[in-house]
């Protein structure tokens, strides 16, 4: 991630203030209204500026996904949601494997690749951007702005951009947002407020309220998988996801739409994020966190598309956590790969590598020569001949 950390860092604090207002805060405002900009003499005016300057760095930040149909498809469902302030948001999807969404007070509006891996269809999707928007369309930013400033935690909270940290950018990420987490409180009160907004505007949008509560239950599943909630920005940013299950359950039931007419769009989802999984999954893997990758990967293998890839990444988790016997499922795993006709190409070159490293000359001769064979321009051809004039 080329993003300055303490960049990212900056932006994902000020939208973190979306979802913190202190419960029973005074000043509930009134909606924003669409094309509006507050007044400039207003605080609310500042608070604006400074995240319009934090627009400009994510622009040139590096870790925007370029990807214009995923684009477009995101902005889609936005519009479909709100349409009265479609000109109003800014989408910006960012190449960081973590869950999470974000909504900046001036209308930028932050998606993770993290978030569209763990999520399975344009109904979930959906319901994650409404309650964004339900934070955007209250003013939830400028009512904690107000909060946080008023109090000493402000202090703490400026002292942690700073911070030194002796992990990886993306885990010292995750490690300084849960402690951002714990130092605010987070306000069920606006949570409940942006998830009931949210949940409103997609069921008028036509979707599946059952999906509603699905997004969370996978993270949950998750989270209790690793039993480590560390890497969990959205849970340090928000309050525990499991309330929120019972409410958007209750929601869906209380809903009168009929499920069986609503839309869940798994095929428009996968169409148009299915050509970038390859990336995310390498991304995800890129995490070293094995376990919540396994879950991830596992809900994937359920839906049942694209298994050849899956197979492959199934190995390559293997072959990077290395455990005892891990070696054996990694080959395993990428020979299952190639029974599909979507297996990645990489997956000869990464059992002719493995063939390589056991001895086994004639299986790993084999699978380099079907490597250079399907890729006839592969940037590292010199070094495969080289491996393979080793196994003359
Ligand atoms: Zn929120």
């Amino acid at each position: 991630m080329s993003l300055a950390r303490t960049g990212v860092l900056v932006a994902l604090l000020l939208s973190t203030t979306a979802c913190a207002a202190q419960r029973g805060s005074p000043g509930a405002l009134p909606d924003i209204q669409p094309g509006r900009r507050p007044d400039l003499e207003t605080e609310e005016a500042g608070l604006w500026m400074q995240t319009d300057r934090l627009e400009a760095d994510l622009k040139t930040s590096g870790a925007l996904v370029a990807d214009s149909a995923l684009n477009a498809y995101v902005r889609n469902i936005v519009c479909r949601l709100a349409e009265a302030y479609c000109a109003d948001i800014r989408i910006y999807i960012l190449r960081v494997p973590y869950f999470n969404a974000s909504m900046m007070p001036n209308g930028v509006m932050q998606v993770w690749t993290g978030l569209i891996l763990r999520v399975d269809n344009e109904a979930q999707l959906a319901y994650v951007l409404g309650h964004e928007l339900g934070h955007y369309l209250r003013r939830h930013s400028i009512q904690r702005w107000r909060d946080v400033r008023a109090k000493s935690a402000f202090l703490e909270f400026s002292g942690l951009l700073t911070a030194p940290t002796g992990f990886g950018p993306l885990a010292s990420l995750g490690a300084q947002l849960a402690l951002v987490g714990s130092i605010f409180a987070f306000s069920r009160d606006n949570e409940r407020e942006a998830d009931e907004l949210g949940f409103g505007l997609a069921v008028k949008a036509g979707y599946d309220p059952r999906e509603a509560s699905k997004v969370w239950e996978a993270l949950v599943e998750e989270r209790d998988a690793t039993k480590d909630s560390a890497p969990f920005i959205f849970f340090a940013t928000h309050p525990a996801p499991e309330e929120r299950i019972e409410n958007l359950k209750a929601f869906a039931k209380k809903s009168a739409l009929d499920g069986g007419h609503a839309i869940i769009g798994r095929e428009q989802f996968l169409a148009q994020t299915r050509p970038l999984r390859t990336m995310l999954l390498r991304d995800e893997l890129r995490r070293r966190e094995f376990t919540g990758s396994q879950v991830v990967l596992d809900r994937l293998f359920e839906a049942g598309t694209g298994l050849g890839e899956l197979y492959f990444f199934q190995g390559e988790l293997y072959r990077l956590r290395d455990n005892e016997g891990d070696r054996e499922k990694t080959t395993a795993a990428y020979q299952k790969a190639l029974e599909y006709g979507d297996a990645p190409v990489e997956t000869h070159r990464a059992l002719g590598l493995l063939f390589f490293k056991t001895g086994e000359k004639e299986k790993a001769r084999l699978a380099f020569e079907r490597y250079l064979q399907q890729r006839v321009n592969a940037e590292d051809r010199e070094m495969i001949e080289a491996y393979l004039r080793q196994l003359e």
